[in-house]
Formats: structure tokens, C-alpha cells, sequence
């Protein structure tokens, strides 16, 4: 079935907060926010630079790993190839709650005050739409996706997905998989095993025998929330199947639903097949344990895993879909915007350029182990992973990552990733679903 057809279409991107909104017209655009404030001792953001100072390109992101260092890399590599005379600033701050809070929460200081970096980071769709669209923080990119012909060169669903009110407001610079099993086949035949568990039930069969065998059957990092609630993510689209973990983020299915109850239940039940010392370990520390001797059978993690195990050289570890989730492709999409005020507007608008470009796209993403946004990347340099990648996610049901921007707004995944770590603490797992409950209705879904 194709998944972008066969999907319920619209009720994704309902979720995604477009669609109903896709039609309306320039004059509904947020009214021009005032010009940003300089600050003490910056040049004057009204003030052209000088033709010899081409000014500064200041990103911001939390891509600090193996494999997101390289793939930023090479898109600033083209970008001071094309503007040698450009400065450009990596400000680059990975941790915190919520993929890329502390991140997130610099940029708002900066936002607020009106000294935005030239651009940064953020998940295509609801995050950005809610944190800084709604707000009036964002320049529309219009007269870019025309100029540019981004309008022809991304999948309708997904200039969908990153415009509100009618205009886009961030560039894709690729798509992610969330819901990745990653495994090692020598661990798995020391059970005797030669495929992935294809569900859960399956997967606490094979972690008993892993378990006999002294193998940690999956890799967990306890110290990072994030990891968990990415976990719990891809749990709870097995258990309640795609239209209904849609549902959850619309207000059409209840967070007291018993399959979240059965979600939460196999989260509390895996933390029992990890390493010893699980409760310590941040999701930096878990690739170098996955890789090592050792290290866990097994583990569920987004493709930017491919990007780091990569980078270190690694080999022994294939793929499949995390259990229960096979012909289902959990999507996000991280992209760049144009925050309103920036001091090198011409800097930043370039730099979107060649993030949305085909060579950009096809430099960053088989480093970043994402494939490109673009329908029309250049299929010989990608990899093994990622050409079945693209096979699914141009056949697969769509659903949109909640840990990652797509499907909810960020006080809400907040909200969810402390339920899920105060689980892990407690493991009392009516009260994390209690706490979700709360959170659900106070994120208003569905009015
Ligand atoms: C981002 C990826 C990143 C991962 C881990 C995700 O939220 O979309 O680009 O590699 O977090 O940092």
C-alpha cells in the first residue's frame, strides 16, 4: 500500500495543524514583528554592512555527535565555498529536556531579545509552527521556495507539513526514521536467532534466552529522558496502530486508553533486559556500549544512529522496524527557518539555499544517515540503509514523531518525557499514565 495515498491523508496532516489552514491567503499572514533591538556593542541591525564585511552566518543546533558533526560540516563546507568572505559560527549545544532543549531554551533568550542567530535547527512542522511561527518570530519563505523551486522539489506532504496559514516557514533538509530497531546478528545468534523479534511478544522471548546467555537484550540510556520517550514512542504506535496513535494528538483517542496502559507496561518490563547500570548512561555513552563486546543484542533509536555508528567505522549491526511497527515509517524531518530580524539577512537566506539544495541535501544526509527531502537526490551516493529507507517511506503508513517535532507541541512532549522519567524512577506505571492524561488535556488536542 502506498503509505502517503493509502494513509488516513488528511487526518495527518490535520494533526499536523494543516490543511484546513492551507488555503488561506497572504493578508491571515502574522503582521511584521518590530525590527530586532541591537545589542550593546553589536553593529546596528538597520545599518547594511559594509561591502567588505560580509558579516557572520551564526547557526544554531544540538548536532554534537558522531555523524551530525560531519553532516553539518559538509553543508557549512559548500556554504563558505559558495560565500568565502562569510564568517560562520557552529553554535552547536546538544542536552536538556526535549530533543535540543538546552538548545531551545538559548535560542528563545535570544529570540526574546531580539538577537536571533541567522538560523537554526528545529523539526519541520509543529515545533516550529508553535514555538515561533504562532508567535510572529519568523519571516515567511515564500519568495525562497519560488525562487529557489522548492515548491517542485519537495513531496506535497511535506511543504504541507511546513506551512501554516498558507506560506512555508522552515526548509527540509531531510527525513528521519524513528522507529528503527537497530541489531547486532552476532548477538542474536548466540540465541540461535537470525532475524529481529517481528513483535513484542516475540522480543521478551528472545530477551529471556539473550538474558541465559549474559546479553543485555536492549540497549537503554536511563540517564537521557529523551531516550525513553522515544522508546515509549515506538511502543505505543505498535500497540495502538497508526490511525489511533494519530488519534492520541488529535483528541479522537483518550491517553486512559487500556493500549497505552499495555504501552507503558512493556517500557516498565524492558528496563528489566538492559544493562546493569542502564539508570547512568546518556544516549552519547549508549552507542559506545552498543558497539562494544559487551554491549546489548539490540536497539530502538532514530537512522541518526546509522549517522554515528557510521562515523565510528562500525559494521556489524543491521536493521528492521522496531517491533510490532513493520510497513509503518514514525517520520520527522529537521529543517532551518528564518527568524524575523536577523542581522545578516542575505547570510541566513543563502544558507537556507543551500540547505534545500540537491547538493546540500545530497552532502548532509549520507553522513547524517537521513535521506533527502528532495524526490530528486542523487540515489548513488546513498547506502544500503538508506535506499530501503527510501523504498518505505515512499510505500509505508505515515506517522508523525512525537519526541520529534511532528506530532504534538513541545509542552506537551515535555510534559510526556517527565511522565516517562519520573516512570523510570517510580516504575509505577498508573501514575505516569495519569500524568499523561493531564498533560493531553492540557495541551487541549482537538480544539
Ligand atoms: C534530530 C536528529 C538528531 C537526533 C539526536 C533528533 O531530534 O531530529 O537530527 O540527530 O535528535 O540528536
Amino acid at each position: 500500500m502506498n503509505g502517503i495515498e493509502g494513509m488516513s491523508r488528511r487526518s495527518f496532516l490535520r494533526l499536523l495543524g494543516v490543511g484546513a489552514t492551507m488555503t488561506a491567503l497572504a493578508a491571515c499572514a502574522p503582521a511584521a514583528a518590530p525590527a530586532a533591538a541591537p545589542a550593546a556593542g553589536a553593529p546596528a541591525a538597520a545599518a547594511a554592512p559594509a561591502a567588505a564585511d560580509a558579516g557572520k552566518l551564526e547557526i544554531f543546533s544540538w548536532w554534537t555527535s558522531g555523524g551530525e558533526v560531519g553532516a553539518l560540516q559538509a553543508l557549512y563546507d559548500i556554504y563558505s565555498r559558495e560565500y568565502p568572505d562569510v564568517e560562520v559560527i557552529n553554535a552547536a549545544l546538544a542536552g536538556g529536556t526535549g530533543q535540543g532543549g538546552d538548545m531551545k531554551a538559548l535560542l528563545e533568550t535570544r529570540m526574546m531579545g531580539g538577537q536571533p542567530p541567522e538560523s537554526f535547527q528545529v523539526h519541520l512542522g509543529r515545533e516550529l509552527i508553535d514555538s515561533h511561527v504562532v508567535a510572529g518570530r519568523m519571516d515567511p519563505l515564500d519568495d525562497l521556495f519560488a525562487e529557489a523551486g522548492f515548491n517542485d522539489v519537495f513531496p506535497k506532504d511535506l511543504l504541507s507539513i511546513a506551512s501554516y496559514e498558507g506560506h512555508p516557514w522552515s526548509v527540509p533538509v531531510n527525513i528521519h526514521r524513528a522507529n528503527v530497531l537497530w541489531y547486532r546478528p552476532s548477538k542474536l545468534e548466540a540465541v540461535g536467532a537470525t532475524e529481529p523479534p517481528k513483535d513484542w511478544d516475540e522480543f521478551f522471548v528472545m530477551a529471556d534466552k539473550l538474558k541465559e546467555a549474559g546479553i543485555p537484550a536492549i540497549a537503554i540510556a536511563g540517564a537521557d529522558g529523551n531516550f525513553n520517550g522515544h522508546v515509549l514512542e515506538t511502543i505505543l504506535i505498535a500497540t495502538m496502530g497508526p490511525d489511533d496513535w494519530r488519534g492520541l494528538f488529535d483528541g479522537s483517542v483518550s491517553w486512559e486508553d487500556e493500549r497505552v496502559t499495555k504501552g507503558l507496561e512493556i517500557l516498565n518490563k524492558l528496563w528489566d533486559y538492559t544493562l546493569s547500570d542502564y539508570l547512568s548512561i546518556t544516549w552519547g555513552d549508549i552507542n559506545d556500549r552498543f558497539v562494544g563486546d559487551e554491549g546489548p543484542a539490540m536497539m530502538i533509536m532514530g537512522d541518526w544512529t546509522h549517522g554515528v555508528l557510521k562515523s565510528m567505522g562500525f559494521t556489524d549491526y543491521k536493521w528492521a522496524a522496531s517491533p510490532g511497527t513493520d510497513g509503518i515509517f514514525d517520520m520527522l524531518s529537521d529543517s532551518f527557518g528564518l527568524p524575523k530580524g536577523v542581522q545578516y539577512r542575505d547570510n541566513a537566506v543563502n544558507w537556507l539555499k543551500v540547505c534545500g539544495s540537491k547538493e546540500g541535501q545530497d552532502a548532509f544526509n549520507p553522513i547524517k544517515g537521513s535521506i533527502p527531502a528532495r524526490t530528486d537526490a542523487d540515489l548513488s551516493v546513498y547506502d544500503e540503509y538508506q535506499l530501503s529507507a527510501m523504498d518505505d517511506w515512499a510505500s509505508n503508513t505515515l506517522v508523525p514523531s512525537l519526541q520529534h517535532g511532528a506530532a504534538a507541541k513541545q509542552s506537551f512532549l515535555l510534559d510526556y518525557d517527565l511522565a516517562v522519567n519520573n516512570m523510570l524512577a517510580t516504575r509505577d506505571v498508573a501514575v505516569a499514565q495519569a500524568d499523561m492524561v493531564t498533560a493531553a488535556e492540557e495541551a487541549e488536542f482537538g480544539k
